[in-house]
């Protein structure tokens, strides 16, 4: 299994290059493992390390830590998302269990922010569920009820309003949320990275490549060494099926986006000069386009089945064109060649959406599966399943226990063939927003 990434992601690369990696070399013992160290693996490691400052806890990445989907993401940390289905009492109440945990997602990286004194570019500016399709402001009327009763501040933007907040003309309707929040990912995990406590070892560049469990001990095969451990917490997310982990339940996708350099002086006039935004799309498969702090477009339209899971070149390419012309659509007026990177990262996915929060076995436990929610919820996971694993109670586990659980899914090859209509379909149904 490959899990090496392009190294062409402008989130990654506005960072200082770490230079104190160390990769595992030699068998070791421990109380604790935890494989992955995105959002989830960090927060779970920092949790650990400081509830157990005596033992001894190793993190493992197959890659750079943070630089799977950590840093390849779109920077939203959400308090609400639109694509879930609710219509009737009952979805309303899943719906409110969903934002429950949206909530105390943001209320965990803010108290991370805080303590930590991490510049991330927090931006408490809301976002935007918009469409260039006038007649999706049925659906964003829908929404827009579902947030009245649960209270979420919200208001319905049209036109030309719309046009002098974003800077683009495309977009006919949209709804915007107030409790969002945008950041750049890759200073979140950076920070995540530098704190972590002085009992954690981070091993990096090291892939498991199989486990296993002998009487207590769980033992896992590295390629140039093995370790030994108590407990283990596997925080893979994407990864997590192909580590055998939940597999009936879980599903990697891989999605693909691309950032343009910062606009000039020039080109920035030419759109109106717009505050920082993020957009999210009505329909499922249309894009996601944010205007940074710093006047670098992103866009991210593709989410599919791919294999392997590692996108060549070429591939890419062919899906920055696409990111491309989604730039052009919007914004006619801005040069041709201003894209400047172009990534692919993996998720996971449950059939109903739901995540995956679980001691599997005697000691060993599995989280992940956030959608588009694994900034904050990838965090709050990472450290409330080590407060589990290290068998106390808190009431965000409660909250987090109340949700409902992911649901089988169908045998291969009906799982692909599944997913991969449903993808098609709702591209096409998306076509002209993407
Ligand atoms: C393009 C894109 C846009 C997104 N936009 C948003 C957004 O705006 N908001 C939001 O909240 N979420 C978004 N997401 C999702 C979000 O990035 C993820 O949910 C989140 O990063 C999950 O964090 P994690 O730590 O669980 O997983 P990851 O960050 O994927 O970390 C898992 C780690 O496990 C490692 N690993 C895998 N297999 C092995 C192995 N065998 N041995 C050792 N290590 C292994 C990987 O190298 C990786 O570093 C987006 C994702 C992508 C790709």
């Amino acid at each position: 299994m490959e899990v090496t990434n392009d190294n062409g992601c402008s989130w990654i690369n506005d960072l200082i290059p770490r230079t104190n990696i160390q990769s595992l070399q030699s068998n070791e013992d421990c109380e604790w493992l935890i494989i992955g160290a995105g959002y989830t693996g960090l927060s779970a490691a920092r949790k650990l390390g400081q509830l157990n400052p005596n033992q001894k806890i190793i993190l493992v990445d197959a890659q750079l830590a943070g630089e799977g989907a950590s840093s390849r993401n779109s920077g939203y940390l959400v308090d609400t998302t639109l694509n879930d289905g609710f219509t009737s009492n009952k979805e309303l109440n899943n719906y409110k269990k969903k934002a429950d945990i949206y909530n105390l997602g943001i209320n965990t990286i803010k108290r991370f922010i805080n303590e930590y004194q991490v510049d991330c570019e927090w931006n408490e500016c809301g976002k935007y569920f918009a469409s260039s399709k006038k007649e999706d402001e049925k659906i964003l009327i829908n929404f827009s009820d579902t947030l009245s009763k649960l209270g979420f501040e919200h208001n319905l933007l049209f036109n030309n309003e719309l046009s002098k907040k974003l800077g683009t003309s495309f977009y006919n309707v949209a709804l915007h949320t107030m409790g969002g929040v945008l950041l750049h990912p890759g200073k979140l995990v950076r920070a995540m990275i530098d704190v972590l406590p002085s009992n954690v070892c981070l091993y990096e560049n090291s892939v498991l490549l199989n486990w296993g469990k002998q009487k207590d001990i769980i033992y896992c095969n590295f390629k140039n060494a093995k370790i030994n451990t108590k407990k283990i917490i596997f925080a893979t997310n994407g990864f997590l099926k192909s580590l055998g982990i939940k597999s009936n339940y879980n599903f990697p996708i891989t999605l693909t986006a691309s950032m343009t350099r910062s606009l000039t002086e020039e080109e920035f006039k030419s759109i109106g000069q717009p505050k920082e935004w993020g957009v999210l799309p009505v329909k499922p498969m249309g894009a996601t386009i944010r205007m940074t702090k710093d006047r670098r477009i992103l866009i991210r339209n593709t989410a599919e089945v791919h294999n392997p899971l590692k996108m060549s070149k070429e591939d890419l390419d062919k899906r920055s064109i696409n990111q491309k012309i989604g730039i052009k659509k919007r914004f006619p007026q801005l040069p041709n060649d201003i894209i400047q990177s172009s990534w692919s990262g993996i998720v996971s996915r449950t059939r109903n959406s739901s995540q995956i929060f679980e001691k599997i076995d005697n000691n060993i436990f599995a989280v992940g599966c956030y959608n588009g929610s694994g900034i904050g919820v990838g965090t709050l996971f990472g450290e409330q399943i080590a407060i589990k694993a290290s068998n106390n109670n808190t009431k965000e586990i409660e909250v987090i226990e109340n949700r409902n659980k992911p649901t089988l899914l169908p045998p291969q090859p009906f799982l692909n063939l599944g997913v991969k209509t449903r993808l098609i379909y709702e591209r096409f149904r998306a076509k002209s927003d993407l």
